[in-house]
């Protein structure tokens, strides 16, 4: 293998040259502490940056086995990793000057959830780290600036790896609680089924963020406080015990006035399918990693999706049993929203009322006195709520603000009262007896068909597809957008990027014609669990940064996916 004096030969006879000999600088070098991999290098100053790597073999990085003996410990350990790179790499001083991107550095940008990223891996057998990155090669016009890069390359990134990458250089405790913190979010997330639970609050969580464009925490906010009959505690591994509210699974209603915390308590519950890290105030808010938050989404397509269970006899005479549209209304999208949740493998619901189709959601009683049940499409969700937990399982957390229909079916109903959720299920349910729901029982719901078997794509399945994440609202694949913005559970533009890969890798090697939806995002799933984010983009150079989606959003892309056709 080359070592580090020879790219410094390279960047000697290069220097001052036109932009394309900086080529010459692909391949690998060995450095004291890790081998340095030139992957891919920008065609010109103004194209997307290079991509670098850093390999630091397991027995010079030598972080403990016991801080990635498990997957969420891993995974924990790579995040504290990467941030800590990340923060001395944005606060070294020096900026490389130049054109384009002359000396931009780029990393992965953590947010508050703890996310698989290609960023950084731990080889668990070797212990091997790699941490990837980007750096916009320096020049002055379209001339080479060596001089520059040696800088990033033999000043900068040396001295990020030994303080990010090797062990000595970390207080032991520090990595240990991040692991440990993992570690006791995925032990609640397990126990949750087993204990009748959906979701869990932590009391002494802080649920509000700081803006609407900030996700850090609110300052002075108030803290969660479970009500008494709804406490639950828990024995975590690390932490020990620790008391909040469960919910249970079923029917449970958020109730309240406007402005008293029922959107900010809906939203947590959305993003506690994911870890987040220690001071987010939201460590301990743990959501059944099956969650999907459902709304309407007027506008998006649909593949022969089965929504007869909530709509049927429409006036166009259509099929609903294999729906499908390019321009999905309020309530047919919502209902779709919810049987593809269905496919994808919920066990938990959750809605806004604020962000519903409101005839998706309830026909009063004088409505269906005036259009009688023969004109109307709609099986309202109402009618629906108890059947698919009955029958399927599948549980709801309803924020509700303004109708009392869903008292009768609720099993739990919380009030936020100034931020302090209260339980009012005997006192509500008490008052709704007072006002009976009126109109006939709803027809019996069928289970959904599941058989959707998507067509070959061959346009993605070659190689050249060209690549664009609008950040986390979406992906551009040869120009088509799959529009994600109403995937509400998406956390980062890097899961953006690798549904997109997703999509290119099913069309290389799963959609055949015979497997179905369901088996295609399996096994892209199985591909992630087993083989990391990185294997969608098979050892090509230069991986780009991703984060592992969950199997419900890989889902959830697909269905979006206009060039998605189903057989029929
Ligand atoms: P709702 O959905 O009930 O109308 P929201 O959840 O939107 O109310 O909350 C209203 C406002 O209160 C938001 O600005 C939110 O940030 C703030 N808020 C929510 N929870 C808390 C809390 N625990 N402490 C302080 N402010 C909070
Ligand atoms: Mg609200």
């Amino acid at each position: 293998m080359q070592t580090s004096n020879d790219l410094n030969e390279i960047l000697n006879r290069i220097d001052r040259r036109s932009y394309p000999a900086y080529k010459d600088t692909r391949g690998a070098y060995r450095f004291p502490d890790y081998v340095l991999s030139v992957d891919h290098v920008q065609g010109d100053p103004f194209a997307a940056p290079s991509k670098v790597s850093v390999r630091v073999a397991g027995k010079r990085a030598a972080f403990p086995p016991e801080l990635y003996r498990t997957a969420c410990r891993r995974i924990a350990l790579q995040d504290t990793l990467i941030r800590r790179f990340g923060r001395l790499a944005a606060g070294a001083s020096f900026q490389a000057k130049g054109s384009g991107h002359s000396g931009l550095i780029t990393l992965s940008r953590c947010g508050q959830e703890v996310l698989e990223r290609t960023a950084c891996t731990l080889d668990p057998d070797s212990g091997d780290v790699v941490l990837r990155l980007e750096v916009g090669f320096p020049a002055n016009g379209r001339t080479i600036n060596a001089w520059e890069l040696k800088k990033i390359l033999f000043d900068l990134l040396p001295q990020c790896v030994s303080k990010a990458l090797l062990y000595e250089s970390w207080n032991s405790r520090e990595l240990e609680a991040a692991a440990d913190l993992a570690e006791d979010q995925a032990y609640i997330r397990t126990m949750l089924p087993k204990l009748g639970l959906c979701a869990f609050v932590a009391d002494g969580s802080i649920l509000p963020r700081a803006s609407g464009v900030s996700q850090l925490p609110m300052k002075g906010a108030v803290p969660f406080q479970s009500p008494e009959g709804l406490a639950v505690t828990l024995e975590l591994p690390h932490r020990g015990k620790i008391t909040g509210m469960g919910i249970k699974k079923g029917i449970t209603l958020i109730v309240g006035g406007g402005y008293h915390g029922k959107s900010t308590l809906l939203k947590a519950l959305e993003l506690g399918v994911y870890d987040h890290i220690a001071g987010d105030g939201r460590e301990y808010v743990i959501t059944d990693s099956t969650a999907m938050k459902i709304r309407g989404e007027d506008g998006r397509s649909i593949h022969r999706t089965d929504i007869s269970m909530f709509i049927q006899n429409l006036p166009n005479g259509k099929d609903t049993a294999h729906f499908t549209t390019e321009d999905a209304s309020g309530s047919t999208s919502q209902a779709a929203n919810v049987v593809e949740s269905m496919e994808a493998g919920a066990r938990l619901l959750l809605m806004d009322e604020d962000t519903s189709a409101t005839n998706f959601m309830l026909r009063d009683a004088l409505m269906q006195r005036v259009i009688h049940r023969d004109m109307e499409p709609i099986t309202p969700f109402l009618d629906r709520v108890r059947a698919l937990y009955d029958q399927f399982g599948l549980s709801t957390i309803l924020v509700a603000g303004s109708s009392g229909a869903y008292f009768h079916v609720a099993d739990t109903i919380i009030q936020m009262d100034r931020y302090v959720p209260r339980d009012i299920t005997q006192f509500a349910k008490g008052e709704a007896a007072a006002f009976p729901l009126e109109g006939q029982p709803p027809r019996v719901a069928e289970e959904p068909r599941y058989d959707r078997r998507p067509k070959p794509i061959p346009e993605l399945g070659g190689g050249r597809v060209k690549r664009k994440t609008l950040g986390r609202d979406g992906v551009s694949l040869n120009r088509e957008t799959i529009d994600l913005r109403y995937v509400e559970q998406l956390a980062d533009g890097e899961q953006s990027a690798a549904l997109g890969e997703c999509v290119c890798y099913a069309a290389r090697h799963l959609l055949d014609g015979r497997r179905t939806l369901r088996q295609v995002v399996e096994e892209l799933d199985r591909l992630l669990e087993q083989q990391g984010v990185a294997a969608l983009c098979e050892g090509g150079p230069g991986v780009p940064f991703l984060a592992r989606p969950r199997k419900q959003e890989i889902f959830a892309c697909l269905n979006r996916f206009r060039g998605l056709e189903i057989l029929g």
